[in-house]
């Protein structure tokens, strides 16, 4: 095919393009298959509580361990799932993983250890969501109390009050509604105050900037800002010890980063635990 098109120029770049283009094909055709082939697995990441340093919950977090493409980021991926309809199944799979863990977990009774899922904004826009995520946690027994959904600001901007809708539904059976890398959209503090969430998650991006002793007066006010309408607060990538200390001198509730632990499998999971 390269002679054909002689010395063209566009032959320089299009080779990576189609590499970028065949690649996606590839992981596209792999990801059809994915669920049913048992090749999906949740990771889990502490969140701890800034002052005592107890455990608070877990975020869930998705691996694809392919056997033709290996360990594959979500990031490469859940664009993908969005983009074929995917995600509606795989993130309903998320779910139910998520309660049952959660179900596990808390089965002692003596401590309540919340886990907490991503939720993509297409699978919000799917008419049977509210119903599917009542019957899944039916069928698991957990409490949905001990259960948290994660949206992104963007997502939630996109459909505004078809949205909202259905988190005050999910809110009203007792899910926690967590706004995922805040500060990265575009939220007026107006929308903040009419979304039904409990919870604040500030992106590491002003995690990042509390590179010394001095902080930052901007991720300061984000969690006084988050105090003064009634949100808890949760500090996302958080990886130095000078981080965790200039966050707890602001006062946010709840740590998560490297510097505890990166996310890791079910099994692993125990070491947090007094189980
Ligand atoms: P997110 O929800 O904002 O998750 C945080 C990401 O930061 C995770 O990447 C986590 O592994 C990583 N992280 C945590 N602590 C640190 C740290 O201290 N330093 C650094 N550098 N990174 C840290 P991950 O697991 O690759 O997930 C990326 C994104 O993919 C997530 O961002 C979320 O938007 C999406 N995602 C993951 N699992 C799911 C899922 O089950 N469903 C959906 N819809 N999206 C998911
Ligand atoms: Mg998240
Ligand atoms: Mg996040
Ligand atoms: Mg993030």
């Amino acid at each position: 095919r390269a002679k054909q098109e002689g010395k063209n120029c566009y032959r320089f770049f299009e080779p990576s393009m189609n590499e970028d283009l065949e690649e996606k094909l590839l992981l596209q055709n792999g990801l059809r298959y994915a669920l049913e082939r048992n090749e999906f697995t949740l990771y889990y990441q502490p969140e701890i509580e800034t002052g005592s340093g107890n455990i608070y919950g877990f975020e869930a977090l998705i691996r694809w361990i392919s056997p033709e493409h290996g360990f594959i980021q979500p990031l490469k991926f859940i664009e993908i799932l969005e983009e074929t309809g995917l995600i509606a199944d795989v993130g309903k799979w998320v779910i139910k993983e998520a309660c049952e863990f959660a179900k596990e977990i808390n089965s002692n009774g003596k401590t309540e250890v919340i886990v907490s899922v991503n939720v993509s904004p297409i699978q919000l826009t799917h008419s049977d969501f509210v119903d599917s995520v009542k019957q899944i946690i039916k069928v698991s027994g957990v409490s949905p109390r001990l259960i948290g959904f994660e949206i992104t600001e963007t997502a939630l901007m996109e459909s505004f009050s078809q949205n909202i809708e259905k988190l005050y539904e999910l809110k009203e059976l007792g899910i926690r509604i967590i706004l995922d890398d805040f500060g990265t959209g575009y939220s007026s503090l107006n929308y903040l105050r009419k979304l039904p969430i409990s919870i604040l998650k500030i992106d590491k991006s002003f995690v990042d900037d509390l590179m010394n002793e001095e902080g930052s007066p901007l991720t300061a006010s984000i969690v006084s800002l988050a105090h003064s309408i009634g949100l808890r607060v949760v500090a996302e990538g958080v990886e130095t010890a000078t981080q965790f200390e200039i966050l707890k001198k602001y006062h946010c509730d709840l740590i998560q980063g490297y510097l505890i632990s990166k996310p890791v499998p079910k099994e692993e999971t125990k070491k947090f635990l007094n189980v």
